[in-house]
């Protein structure tokens, strides 16, 4: 009897062992991205990541009782640390595109977005067509890259930044730059010499990137963005960023 009570004792102790380091750390929930695309990820004034995939982000790793833990990087390094493990989820404005499924897998979309082509207010490039034989500035490894090569004889400029694309169209040293549509506002809102071609270049969807070897977090992810719709928190959020009447 006194043996079951002491191994009954020694059980209960380990019990509330795990109990108490379980509750008080989180497991972290680890988000790559590259903040340099305003508004969805960006530093504030106090050097701080901000933006609208960083509040979903949030959000979710809330809904999964998880620490979120930001990783800031190279847009065209995220995709590997999701697919090496080190990051959990990829947000960064990340488009689905076949071949990036090749590698990970992706949410369900959270937004929809498009290519659009900034050229200065006196260029005469007005729509997609008018790109032929041009110089176009893009930023390494996305989307207005991987698409803009279908563009018959036009010269593409790689960028490692979006920021250095549009001052190189400044600069006259290209014709246009290929960017989503909501980073693109905020250039042109800084520079009124630019200017935003009305019929975009592409459509496209924004998903949150997570590990093939990941199916349970895949499908935690997709539940918690439904909800995040359903409720519209995501709405609310997304609102905070972009102004209404965009
Ligand atoms: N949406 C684009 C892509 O997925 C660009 C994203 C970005 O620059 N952060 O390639």
């Amino acid at each position: 009897m006194k043996k079951y009570i002491s191994v009954l004792l020694t059980l209960v102790m380990a019990m509330s062992l795990v109990a108490c380091t379980g509750g008080s750390k989180k497991a972290d929930l680890v988000m790559a991205t590259n903040a340099e695309f305003q508004p969805y990820e960006f530093r504030d004034a106090d050097n701080n990541i901000v933006g609208i995939d960083v509040e979903i982000c949030q959000a979710i790793a809330d809904e999964l009782g998880r620490n979120l833990v930001i990783e800031d990087m190279a847009f065209d390094s995220i995709i590997t640390s999701v697919y090496t493990g080190k990051a959990d989820l990829g947000a960064a404005g990340m488009t689905i595109t076949e071949d990036r499924l090749q590698s990970i897998d992706f949410s369900i979309p959270y937004a929809t977005a498009t290519q659009v082509i900034i050229v200065p207010n006196d260029s005469e490039i007005a729509s997609p067509d008018d790109l032929v034989g041009k110089k176009i500035g893009v930023q390494l490894g996305t989307t207005g890259d991987i698409y803009s090569e279908d563009i018959e004889d036009a010269e593409i400029e790689r960028y490692n930044k979006g920021y250095e694309a549009v001052q190189a169209l400044i600069q006259g040293k290209i014709d246009a730059v290929i960017i989503d549509n909501e980073p693109a506002k905020v250039y042109v809102g800084k520079n009124p010499e630019l200017k935003i071609v009305d019929e975009a270049f592409t459509n496209e969807e924004y998903a949150i990137a997570i590990s093939k070897n990941n199916p349970e977090l895949l499908a935690e992810v997709n539940a918690a963005i439904t909800k995040l719709k359903e409720s519209g928190k995501l709405d609310e959020i997304v609102n905070k960023y972009i102004a209404a009447d965009n």
